[in-house]
Parts: C-alpha cells; structure tokens; sequence
C-alpha cells in the first residue's frame, strides 16, 4: 500500500489528496456551522479548543481561530474543556489574530495543563491519531485523556511496543501485525460507563471515594501486584441498594439485582438496570454509602504512594449513566458536590452559531481539512502541497463569492480535475 513513499511522482500527491476525500467530506458535513467569529468576546466557556503546534506559545484557541488564524499551522484538538477564553487575539500568542481586531490581556484563568504540551495521559505520552491503537477517556473533573490501558482496562496494544528482537523484521509484514492489532476488549467497555473520573481527581474528592465500588460507580482493582485487574466487586449492599429493594417489593423478585456489576460489564449487550435516582433534598442524614475498608485503603496507599507499579489500584473510577440524580443530597454531600458543578449538573458545550450562508466555511473547512494531512506523508513536500492548497482555494472562491453552497461532488471534481492535470504535465515532462 504504502510503498510509494518517496517517491517524487507528482501523480502520487494527487493520489495521496484523492484519498484525502473523507476528510473532506467531514468538513462539509461541518458545513452548518459559522467559523468567522472568534470566541473571546464570549468570554470563559466550555468550548472545543486547538493547540498550535507551529506558533510557540503552549495556549488554546477557539474553532474559529484554528480555521481562520492558524490556517497552514499543524494544529491538535483537545476537544472541549471548560471555563475557557480564546487565546488568539491576546499578548500570549504573537501571530496575530485575523478574526478579534483589538490586541488583548492574556487569559490569566485559562488553566494550561499539560495536553498543551501536546502530552496527554498519567503516562505523558504524545498523541499521535495515525499510530495510536487505544481509545482514549477524557476525564470529567481535570478533562485531560487517558489510554484504556493506563486505566487497566486492556493490556498495552503490541503494536506500540515492538521488542527490539523483533525491529528488523521485513517492513512488508503487515498483514502479520494487523491482525495481532486487534485489540481484546476492554474490562470495562464505553457502553459501560456514562463518565470517567481519573485517580488523581478522584483523591481530591472524598465524595467519590465513599460511592467507589458501589454499583454505578466502578473502579478496577486488584488483591496483589501479581494478580489480573478486575473490576472491584463487594458483597456489600449500599444504601442505594437497599432502598431500591424496599421500594421495589411489587416488582418481580430479583428483576433489577440479577445483574452483578460484573455480569453487566462481562456481556455488553445486557442491557444495565437504571438505578433509580436517590432524591432525598430535605434529609439531614448522609445517605451517601459507607466507604468500603479495600477501597478505603487504595486511597489512603494512593495519597502516599510513589511507586505507582505497585498500586492495587490506579483510583479511577467509571460513573454509570444517571449518575448525576444518584448523589446523597445531605448538606455535607452538597457542598462538596457544588465545589464541581459538573457531577451534578451536565455543562453545556459551546457550539459555533448556524450558518446558512456557508459557501466561505466550506473553502475555510477545505482547507482546514488539507491542513490536517500529516506533514511526514506529504509526499512532493511543502511546495506541492502549498501550492494544491492555493489551487483549491482558487477553486473554491467563485463558490464563495456567489454564495453558492459547495456539494461534495464539486470538491471530488476539483481532486479529478487535479490528477488529470498532474498525469498529462507527466506525459510532456520527461525527469
Ligand atoms: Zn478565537
Ligand atoms: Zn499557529
Ligand atoms: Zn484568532
Ligand atoms: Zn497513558
Ligand atoms: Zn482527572
Ligand atoms: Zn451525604
């Protein structure tokens, strides 16, 4: 497949763009949406937000600015995080914004963890879309990514680590390694879990410690460093438990507690029973449940430990769908719950207005599109795709300028007519 690489055919890059259609056709499937205004005068929103790996500076900007601003920059999405202000048109970034006119003050609330360092994970490793075999969980509370397998949900894919007795193998060996790429399924899958909360966010609130390992509310332990991870299990019946049993007892004998925990995350396709909500807003008593003592322990060894390849556990825990009505409503339990809005009350995300007249998105999506294709894998290099870049947009303005809408077979069109110019300038130029 890929044994062109190198090679300085110009039909390649034609080729190689052609292929490119996907990503085209999920820009215009973005098509709906306005990308000429920048975010900042919004203000601090939850909002999706790209980091500029070309422009030096580790800040954030809005969608709008990584279409508009950072055009021909290599950028990164780190998807939605909250409380966040535009850093495009502030001191912070030294290109300048075309979008937000005024020059302003950097965002000194804007919280700069490291995924804008482009490192991601408790492993800080780098994301990289092309090789990258795991799905990643963004965390509820820090919204930072982490690889299932850091949350021993799976073992490590094998395509990441490749023994070094194994490096020199023929490169032609993929169909080999492409069927051991499959990856086994994950302890706890996504059909599992409705939020994730990381083990270093979960330390810093007692109140998920208390519901860890309580149904709804799953965590993945295991009794000695040597033995498997699994997901924690207790005999112990929660509150929860226990008043949905009394509320119950017309219903059908044991239809909502044949499902251990483990039975539901075992088969994917049993359907998880909703726990109904626990709604107690004038009780004084906490009903929230009486931390477990293994569990308890983790946390208390977490807090100290400083070798983590020890744990029993890594603390993370996996939220059931509903979770936000399930929280105790005692007085203690709601101040803590306050102090992070978000597990109680589902955040808005910021989406960019509609935008019927969308002709110059499209040019403006066209490109972003372009500019997503891996430098590395760029065959004929810069100038060639700089200069396929600028045939597009020619291709693309009279659209604009007409505020005629863009379809799909206009932009394949403009990649057919491209690979035929390129196969007849190869006929006449003989290298
Ligand atoms: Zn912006
Ligand atoms: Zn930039
Ligand atoms: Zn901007
Ligand atoms: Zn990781
Ligand atoms: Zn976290
Ligand atoms: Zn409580």
């Amino acid at each position: 497949m890929s044994t062109s690489t190198g090679s300085s055919n110009p039909e390649t890059l034609a080729d190689y763009v052609a292929s490119q259609d996907v990503l085209v056709k999920e820009a215009a499937e973005a098509l709906p949406h306005q990308f000429s205004q920048c975010t900042y005068p919004l203000g601090h929103l939850r909002q999706a937000v790209y980091l500029c790996l070309a422009c030096p500076e580790a800040r954030g900007i809005c969608s709008a600015c990584s279409i508009a601003c950072h055009t021909d920059h290599e950028q990164i999405e780190l998807f939605p995080k909250r409380n966040f202000r535009c850093d495009c048109p502030t001191e912070s970034i030294a290109h300048a914004c075309s979008l937000h006119a005024t020059l302003e003050r950097s965002n000194e609330s804007n919280e700069y963890g490291q995924n804008f360092q482009a490192l991601f994970c408790r492993c800080k490793r780098p994301y990289d879309a092309a090789s990258e075999k795991e799905t990643m969980i963004q965390c509820l509370a820090c919204e930072d990514w982490f690889h299932e397998s850091c949350c021993n949900l799976r073992e490590r894919p094998n395509s990441e680590y490749v023994p070094p007795e194994n490096q020199d193998q023929d490169p032609n060996g993929d169909a080999a390694s492409d069927a051991s790429n499959e990856l086994p399924p994950a302890l706890i899958g996504p059909g599992d879990y409705d939020a994730f909360v990381c083990g270093n966010c979960v330390l810093q609130m007692p109140l998920l410690q208390k519901y860890a390992g309580t149904r709804g509310c799953l965590i993945v332990t295991r009794d000695k460093p040597s033995c498997p991870w699994k997901v924690f299990q207790d005999l112990y019946v929660d509150l929860i438990e226990l008043q949905e049993v009394s509320e119950s007892s017309t219903r059908a004998a044991g239809q909502k507690r044949a499902l251990s925990p483990t039975a539901i995350v075992s088969d994917n396709t049993v359907k998880r029973p909703r726990l109904s909500p626990v709604l107690t807003p004038y009780t004084v008593e906490c009903s929230a449940p009486t931390s477990n003592s293994t569990i308890q322990k983790i946390f208390v060894d977490l807090a100290s430990m400083t070798d983590p390849s020890f744990a029993l556990s890594t603390g993370d825990i996996f939220l059931s769908e509903g979770f936000r009505e399930r929280w105790c409503q005692c007085p203690s339990c709601l101040l803590e719950l306050e102090a992070h809005p978000y597990l109680s009350k589902e955040e808005e995300t910021y989406e960019p207005p509609e935008d019927p007249d969308s002709a110059l998105s499209l040019e403006e999506l066209g490109m972003r599109a372009l500019s997503r294709l891996p430098r590395e894998r760029a065959i004929d290099g810069i100038q060639a795709f700089n200069a396929m870049r600028d045939h597009l947009v020619q291709y693309l303005r009279p659209f604009a300028q007409e505020g005629k809408v863009v379809n799909e077979a206009d932009v394949r069109n403009f990649f057919d007519r491209l690979s035929e110019e390129k196969r007849a300038s190869r006929e006449y130029q003989v290298d």
